[in-house]
Parts: structure tokens; C-alpha cells; sequence
């Protein structure tokens, strides 16, 4: 049974969900905020306002940042850097995995851990079953805090490296933001057409359905590095999105998504795989030899 009490850095949306889900679970919580007027609500519930960073840190081992990015977790932390020996810092904000390992080197000259940790979920999922973060770092010290960190979600340790748990989160949000905006384009082509977002809906769910057979399917191509078009050609694949870019056209709606796509597929025509799946676009847009 570990500790019962930590310190939470950061009151945004996402710190506030946190410092109020520890508190429903009987946790002791030091805070603090920039702004400290956050705190108001948490300290009427038992939560303790740290006066400074420096008394925060010294108040508990366990550390957790929820700031905007990492610029504002040094501007908070560096002031303070002289009290970070011997803590562990569970560093829930968002950026890239550089930043992240960047950030685990800094904490280590000052004598701190640092747990990397990607939230996958937006705050009114926190502590609810579910939800999940990516974490990354030292295993035996997520091991130490994994019971603390679980309060808030499932913890899902991807490695040492300080960085995979933020390269896991981008990775996530890479396909959350793209397929979004190709949700909005479809839409974008219904209006055009007097067709209602929401009765393009039930079949925008449905083409979303049947997306983990395609997944299964190329995430063998690409882990083999063979693209055999026995399914689809990149062919049929060019000549298709071609027909999708003209339709919008047609329709006077934005094309820029679908030129980026189009491009693509172009390129992997020009490089001779038109007889391969077109899963063997990965081939252009992975990182190139040399
Ligand atoms: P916010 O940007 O709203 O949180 C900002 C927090 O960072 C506040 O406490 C703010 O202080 C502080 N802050 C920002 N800049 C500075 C600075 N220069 N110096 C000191 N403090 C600073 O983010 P959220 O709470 O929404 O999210 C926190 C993290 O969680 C982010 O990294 C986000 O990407 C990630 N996340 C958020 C999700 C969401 O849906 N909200 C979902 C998944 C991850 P002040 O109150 O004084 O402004």
C-alpha cells in the first residue's frame, strides 16, 4: 500500500479533473498554480495550496506535472530546481518525445526521476474505467507510484526511453487529427450537396467500423515490408483518390487535405509501385536511408 499524498503542479482543466479525483480517493494532495485563485475550490475540499513551487516539491516524493507544455513546466520547475533531489516527477504534459527526453536529462542533474506520461483521455474521463495514459521512464520507479498514478487511469508503461510515452501520444493523435479532419471534409461534401452532417453520420460510423480489418491487414505489409497488391493496387488507389479530389472540386469545396493525399499517392506511382498495395506508401513517408 503505498503513500497516500502527493503534489500536483498545473490547475487547468486537465489538473483540476486530477487534484479532484485524488481527493475522491482519499489522497492527501499538496498544489500549486501560477494562478493561485485555481485552488480556491481544491482547498475548500482539503487539498493544501503550496505558497511556492519550493514548498510544493518538499511536501511529497511524488510530483505530478499537468502544465500546458514543457515551456511552462521549466518555467515553473527551474526557479525551484535546487528542491527536485531525490523527487519523482510524473510529468503528464503534453509534447514531443525530444522535449521529453530532454527533460528526463534535466531532472536526473538535478538528482530527480522523471516519468514521462502521454493522458489519452480529456478530463471528465479522468478516473473513470477506461480511460488510459502512456507512460515511459524508469520501470522500477513507475512500478514504486503505478498504484498513485492508476488513481487517474490505466497506466500503460511503453518503455525506458523518456520519449515513448510521448511518441505513443503523438502517434495516437496523428491518426486522431487526420481522420478527423477527413470527417470534416466528408461533411464539408455533403453540405455542399444539401446533405446534413447528420445523415452522413450513420455512415461515416460504419466506414470508421470497418477500419480495424484494414489496420490488421497493412500493419503486417509494413512490418514485413512487403505490399503485395493482391487486395488493392496502388493504381486503383490513385486513380480513386483522384476521382474523391474531383468530386470536391466539382462541388467548390477545399481541396488542400485532399491534394496533400493525392500527392502522396502520386509519388508512390512515380516511384513504380503501381502494381503493389497501396500500403507501400509507407515507403514514401518513412524516414529515408542517409
Ligand atoms: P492548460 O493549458 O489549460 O493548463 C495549463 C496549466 O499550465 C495551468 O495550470 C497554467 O497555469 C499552467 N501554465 C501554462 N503556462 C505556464 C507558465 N509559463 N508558467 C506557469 N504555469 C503555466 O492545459 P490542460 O489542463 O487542458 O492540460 C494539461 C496538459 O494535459 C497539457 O499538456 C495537455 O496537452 C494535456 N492533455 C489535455 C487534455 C485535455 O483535453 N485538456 C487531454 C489530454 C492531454 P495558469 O492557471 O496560471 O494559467
Amino acid at each position: 500500500m503505498g503513500n497516500k499524498s502527493l503534489t500536483l503542479i498545473g490547475l487547468g482543466p486537465m489538473g483540476l479533473a486530477m487534484v479532484n479525483t485524488y481527493l475522491d480517493n482519499g489522497y492527501q494532495v499538496t498544489v500549486w498554480n501560477r494562478t493561485a485563485a485555481k485552488a480556491e475550490p481544491l482547498v475548500a475540499r482539503g487539498a493544501v495550496l503550496a505558497p511556492t513551487v519550493e514548498e510544493a516539491l518538499a511536501a511529497n516524493e511524488l510530483v505530478v506535472l499537468s502544465l500546458t507544455d514543457y515551456d511552462a513546466v521549466y518555467a515553473v520547475l527551474e526557479p525551484a530546481a535546487g528542491s527536485l533531489s531525490g523527487k519523482v516527477i510524473a510529468n503528464l504534459t503534453s509534447d514531443t518525445p525530444e522535449k521529453a527526453r530532454e527533460a528526463a536529462a534535466w531532472a536526473a542533474k538535478h538528482g530527480a526521476k522523471h516519468l514521462t506520461g502521454g493522458v489519452q483521455v480529456p478530463p471528465p474521463l479522468i478516473g473513470k474505467p477506461g480511460s488510459s495514459t502512456y507512460y515511459s521512464g524508469p520501470k522500477d520507479v513507475f512500478d514504486a507510484h503505478e498504484e498513485a498514478l492508476k488513481v487517474l487511469t490505466e497506466a500503460d508503461h511503453r518503455g525506458e526511453d523518456a520519449g515513448l510515452a510521448a511518441m505513443y501520444y503523438q502517434a495516437q493523435m496523428t491518426i486522431f487529427w487526420t481522420s478527423m479532419l477527413s470527417f470534416y471534409q466528408a461533411l464539408a461534401l455533403g453540405q455542399a450537396n444539401g446533405v446534413a452532417a447528420q445523415d452522413l453520420l450513420p455512415y461515416a460510423k460504419m466506414q470508421f467500423a470497418m477500419m480495424p480489418h484494414f489496420l490488421d491487414l497493412y500493419a503486417q505489409h509494413v512490418d514485413t515490408a512487403s505490399y503485395p497488391g493482391d487486395v488493392d493496387r496502388l493504381a486503383m488507389g490513385a486513380a480513386s483518390i483522384d476521382h474523391v479530389t474531383h468530386t470536391h472540386a466539382d462541388a467548390g469545396v477545399n481541396t488542400t487535405l485532399l491534394d496533400a493525399v493525392s500527392a502522396i499517392f502520386h509519388a508512390g506511382m512515380d516511384k513504380g509501385f503501381a502494381e503493389n498495395s497501396f500500403s507501400s506508401l509507407i515507403e514514401i513517408l518513412k524516414k529515408q536511408a542517409g
